[in-house]
């Protein structure tokens, strides 16, 4: 696919969605689990640490795991959040297998077998990274969460005035 397809097919399963208002990573999962019929769990964990990754997203079948490094921001949890329902809503296959290792030590009560089939399906392509992450950027923008750039000239004395500036 050409990066215009791309774009054009993760706009369409952006603009699919129906972004809760006021918008919340909690109150989206929420949502997609129930349109879904499939429930999605967050979990935090030190991955980065582990494999290199921030995110990971577990298909088991019972439902969706997604799992965030623990250790930073919330703005950047989120993001990694909506990067993994990116990967999800465009049904990619999970992982790579030089996390194996890393996830046996992460997620003791899965067994080794089990992992290794959840790890059977192909890596991710770069274009599924792509997706994944034009997908997250799309939500991001479209729930309004995106830091806006720090204003200039005018408008940026006017919010200093009034004290709204960070
Ligand atoms: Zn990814």
């Amino acid at each position: 696919m050409t990066t215009r397809q791309i774009r054009k097919k993760c706009q369409a399963l952006v603009s699919a969605l129906d972004l809760p208002r006021p918008f919340s990573i909690d109150a989206f999962v929420r949502q997609l689990s129930a349109r879904r019929s499939r429930p999605i769990w967050i979990r935090t964990v030190p991955i980065g640490a582990a494999i290199n990754a921030c995110g990971l997203w577990i298909a088991t079948e019972s439902g969706d795991d997604i799992y965030v490094e623990e250790k930073t921001t919330r703005f950047h949890q989120d993001h990694i959040i909506l990067h993994e329902i990116g990967h999800i809503l465009c049904d990619h296959g999970i992982t790579d297998q030089e996390t194996q290792g890393a996830l046996a030590t992460l997620l003791p009560s899965i067994s080794p077998e089990m992992i290794s089939r959840l790890l059977a399906r192909s890596n991710y392509t770069t274009e599924q990274e792509q997706e994944a992450e034009l997908i997250a950027t799309l939500i991001h923008t479209a729930a309004g969460m995106l830091t806006p750039s720090p204003s200039t000239g005018v408008r940026g004395e006017l919010e200093a005035a009034l004290g709204i500036r960070e």
